[in-house]
Formats: structure tokens, C-alpha cells, sequence
């Protein structure tokens, strides 16, 4: 019966581009058995035929040109038009009323020719569209189903009404379409340190704020295995800018975190295990480097000088791996003391010269500016500071060094006048292992993690770090510090 409704009703068959020719030719037929039953049999008077031949013909032209486009409005108008000459020519018709029912047939034939073509040429316009945008939305839930991350989306009330099969897949659950969220949440998950509430879901704020929300890391238990994820969220806007729904992409990054954690493990071990034999290596160069003063032998002394060089160079490089593994395992201790900056930026200043091609550092102290600090890791980001601005500035220019109190802060700055860093590598070279130039253009080689360190040090201080620089002008880097007297 429903099949029957959908082959009949023609507001069902919309975007079906299969039109018949078999059923306006079969109906039209019986539609004129039918009028002339009537007409002969039941009224008993074949030239009553007149108002059903027009009106319930119209009608049937009207239909099949909805139904089938101008296929069926055409074959309904030819069997309607054979059907009124049959009429004319088995009603006896002669004279001027023969020539006034041919006339008048062919001009209905025209008007019903145009009405065909007109709701024909339409219906045919509204099904290509329709079977266009339900191929086109087919060829998006296909790329959806296919992607490698999970999409979720929901609309403004916080109600699910679409998620594809990878989000299944990730979440080790189905979302039930219709799935209201806000109050509950549909997984036991740790986000930040601590249980998840439903307000630190991203496609909630994503709603509630109008802002895009990215990145943010969430764990979760899936068969006893711990997962990590990452979600994104977007809001959906109308014309008018009014938030109608959300989008949410949660992407699986436990494998990378795994392959992260194995990788910062053998950094650790690595680091630890060269360290000893290192400290041992320069303890034997030293004893030699003593011993070989009184043999006087200038060729022998540059090669220990060079050795002590690298000796040197691998000692950094290793206390940096040694403090990145301490940052990252939150093992990175601090020895506070009251101490004058001025005294610690001066004897960086002495420290690093030796390593200045001629480089002019200069820098004025005056009144004494007490911080509370690690005095050793505050050389420490001094000493990287001014190292870089050294590596990163021509010979023989000027490096100037200020410290300043305001507030209840002072300010570092250690200005160069080099190479400079982009605007848009300005937040960036504080990241781990992060790098600008090819290493092959540097004076002296790093790894990019002596920014990183420094910032992690200033933070742990409650200061700032930051950078002003313009490529080709220079950059000055910033460090702000509170005063001793504002210690906490
Ligand atoms: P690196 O060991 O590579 O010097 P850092 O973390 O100290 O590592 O610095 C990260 C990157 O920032 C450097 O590779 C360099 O590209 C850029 N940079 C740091 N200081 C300066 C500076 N004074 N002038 C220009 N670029 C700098």
C-alpha cells in the first residue's frame, strides 16, 4: 500500500528522475473508457461527454506533467486531443459546428501543449536540484565517515545530531544521537590534572563563548588502557552570526604521546648515562692540561685547549638535556636567596665575554635591585640570553644590557644589534627544541632549548620573558622579575 501511495502521490516521487510513459498512456486510456461508460451507458447520452472530457483531462495533464515532467504532460496531451477528435468525429458533427469544435480542440491543444511544457520543464528543474544536494550531501557524509579523526556536532541547545563512525571508534562508545550535553558527561574523563566537568567541554564553551576552541588534551580509560585525546571545537554560524550549532574534532593522540614519553625517557637515560663519564673525561683533561704546562709544548697545549673546548660545548649541551628532563618530570629545583641582580648580570657579563668576538657589552648598575631568586638559574638564563645575542649579532657590535626597577619588578633587557627574529617566530622560539636559522649558519651550534629553559626558570620566579625584534634591526629580549621585598 505505501509503495502504491509513493508511486501515486508525486509530492514522494520529488528528486526521482524516473519518469514513466507507461502509466499517463494506461490512466489517459482509461480515463476515456471510462467518460464514454458514462456518458453512453450510465447518462444514456453520447453528447454529455463535454465538461468531464475537459475538466477531468485537464486535471490528468496537470498530474502527469507534475509527475513525470514534460513526458507525461505530453502524453497526457496527446491522448487528450486524439480523445476530442474521436469525440468529433463519432458525435456527428458537420457544418460550422464541425469546423468551430476542430477549432476549439486545437486551441485547448495549444493551451494544454504550454501547461504541459511550463509544469513539466518545472517539475524536471526541482528534481535535478533535489537529486543534487541529496548527492552532494551523500559525498560529504561519505568524506565525514571517512575521516581519521572523530567529528561530533550538535546544535545550540547542546543536543547531538551528528557524529561519524571514527568518533565511535576513539571513544570506545556509541553517541546516541539526541544525547543532551551540559549536565552529564558521556565519558569519565581527566582533563588538566583533574576530573573532567561537563563546563571544560570544548563544544559547550565553543557555544557559549562564540570562540573557536583548540587543542585541548583529555584522558580517558578504554579497556584498561589509558587514552589520550585532543579535542577542537568551532561554533556554527547563521547569515546573521547567530551561533545555530557546533562542531567538535577529537583526534586520538595516544600513540604520539606514547612514542613522545618513550622518546623523553631515553633523553633522560641518555643524558644521565653521559654526564658520569663526561665529569670524568674533563676531571683527566684538567690533570693532563696541569701535567703539560711543564713540558712547554705549544702544539700539545692548543689541541688540550681545543679538547677543553669540546668538553665544554658537550657539558652544556647535557645540563640542557639533563634540565629539559627536569622540567618536563617537574623536578627542576629552586635555591632562593635575596641577592642584588646587578652582581649576577655583571659576572654573567665576565663569564660569557671570553665567548663575544669583540662584542661591545655594556651595562650601566646603579642603586642595588634585591630580587628573590635561584641566583644559579638566573645566571643561567642570563648567561643564554647574552650567549644568543653574541651567536646572533655580528662581530664587534654592541650588545646593551639594562636593568631597570618599575613597580614592584625589574626589568631586564639585552638588546643586539643582529640578525633579529619575524614577528610571527616571536612566541614560538621559547618551544622545546625550537630553531630559526639552519644550524649551519650559527657560529656555534645549538639544539634550541636554552629559550625553553629560560622561560620554564622565569616562570617558576613568577616573572616574564618575552622578545622585541625586528629581522635585520636586532632583538632586545625581556626579563621581569618582582622585587625581593614582594616575595611569595
Ligand atoms: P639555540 O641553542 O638554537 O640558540 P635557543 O632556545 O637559545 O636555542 O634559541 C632558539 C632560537 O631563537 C635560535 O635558534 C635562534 O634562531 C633564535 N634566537 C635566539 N636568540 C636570538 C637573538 N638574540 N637574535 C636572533 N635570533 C635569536
Amino acid at each position: 500500500m505505501k509503495t502504491l501511495l509513493t508511486y501515486i502521490n508525486p509530492l514522494k516521487r520529488l528528486g526521482i528522475r524516473e519518469y514513466s510513459y507507461k502509466f499517463p498512456t494506461l490512466t489517459v486510456l482509461s480515463a476515456v473508457f471510462l467518460n464514454e461508460f458514462y456518458a453512453y451507458v450510465l447518462l444514456r447520452d453520447p453528447e454529455a461527454v463535454g465538461t468531464t472530457a475537459i475538466f477531468v483531462f485537464l486535471l490528468l495533464i496537470i498530474y502527469f506533467a507534475f509527475r513525470d515532467g514534460r513526458k507525461g504532460g505530453f502524453i497526457a496531451v496527446f491522448g487528450t486531443i486524439s480523445y476530442y477528435f474521436y469525440i468529433i468525429f463519432t458525435r456527428d458533427y458537420s457544418g460550422d459546428r464541425l469546423i468551430a469544435a476542430v477549432q476549439t480542440t486545437i486551441f485547448l491543444g495549444s493551451a494544454y501543449l504550454f501547461l504541459a511544457w511550463v509544469i513539466g520543464w518545472l517539475k524536471e528543474e526541482i528534481d535535478k536540484l533535489i537529486e543534487l544536494e541529496a548527492n552532494g550531501r551523500k559525498r560529504l557524509e561519505t568524506i565525514f565517515q571517512q575521516l581519521p579523526v572523530g567529528v561530533l556536532i550538535s546544535d545550540k541547545d547542546l543536543t547531538v545530531v551528528q557524529s561519524n563512525n571514527k568518533l565511535n571508534e576513539i571513544l570506545g562508545i556509541k553517541i546516541p544521537l539526541g544525547f543532551k550535553m551540559g549536565s552529564t558527561m558521556l565519558l569519565k574523563s581527566n582533563h588538566n590534572g583533574g576530573k573532567t566537568k561537563p563546563s571544560d567541554s570544548p563544544l559547550l564553551q565553543a557555544i557559549q563563548k562564540g570562540k573557536a576552541i583548540s587543542n585541548r588534551e583529555f584522558t580517558f580509560q578504554k579497556n584498561g588502557d589509558t587514552r589520550h585525546v585532543q579535542v577542537s571545537a568551532s561554533p556554527i554560524q547563521d547569515r546573521n552570526n547567530d551561533i545555530i550549532a557546533a562542531a567538535s574534532i577529537i583526534s586520538d593522540i595516544t600513540e604520539q604521546k606514547k612514542l613522545e614519553t618513550r622518546k623523553d625517557d631515553f633523553v633522560n637515560m641518555a643524558s644521565h648515562e653521559l654526564k658520569t663519564p663526561l665529569t670524568s673525561i674533563k676531571l683527566y683533561t684538567d690533570i693532563i692540561e696541569r701535567k703539560m704546562k711543564q713540558y712547554h709544548d705549544k702544539e700539545l697545549e692548543n689541541i688540550i685547549e681545543k679538547n677543553q673546548e669540546q668538553i665544554k660545548r658537550l657539558q652544556i649541551l647535557v645540563d640542557d638535556l639533563l634540565d629539559v628532563s627536569r622540567i618536563q618530570t617537574g623536578k627542576m629545583t629552586f635555591q632562593k636567596e635575596i641577592f642584588d641582580i646587578q652582581t649576577v648580570i655583571r659576572d654573567t657579563i665576565e663569564l660569557t665575554k671570553e665567548a663575544a668576538d669583540g662584542h661591545k657589552i655594556s651595562f650601566q648598575a646603579g642603586e642595588p635591585i634585591p630580587v628573590f631568586a635561584d641566583k644559579f638559574r638566573i645566571y643561567q638564563v642570563l648567561s643564554n640570553l647574552i650567549t644568543n645575542a653574541v651567536k646572533y649579532s655580528p662581530e664587534e657590535t654592541e650588545i646593551i644590557i639594562k636593568a631597570e626597577k618599575k613597580d614592584k619588578e625589574v626589568i631586564i633587557s639585552i638588546r643586539d644589534f643582529g640578525a633579529g627574529i619575524d614577528p610571527s617566530e616571536h612566541e614560538k622560539i621559547f618551544e622545546r627544541l625550537y630553531q630559526v636559522f639552519d644550524t649551519a649558519d650559527k657560529k656555534s651550534p645549538g639544539f634550541g632549548m636554552g629559550l625553553f629553559i629560560s622561560r620554564e626558570i622565569i616562570k617558576k620566579h613568577k616573572g616574564r620573558i618575552w622578545v622585541e625584534s625586528e629581522l635585520k634591526k636586532g632583538s632586545t629580549f625581556y626579563i621581569c622579575l618582582p622585587l625581593a621585598d614582594n616575595k611569595s
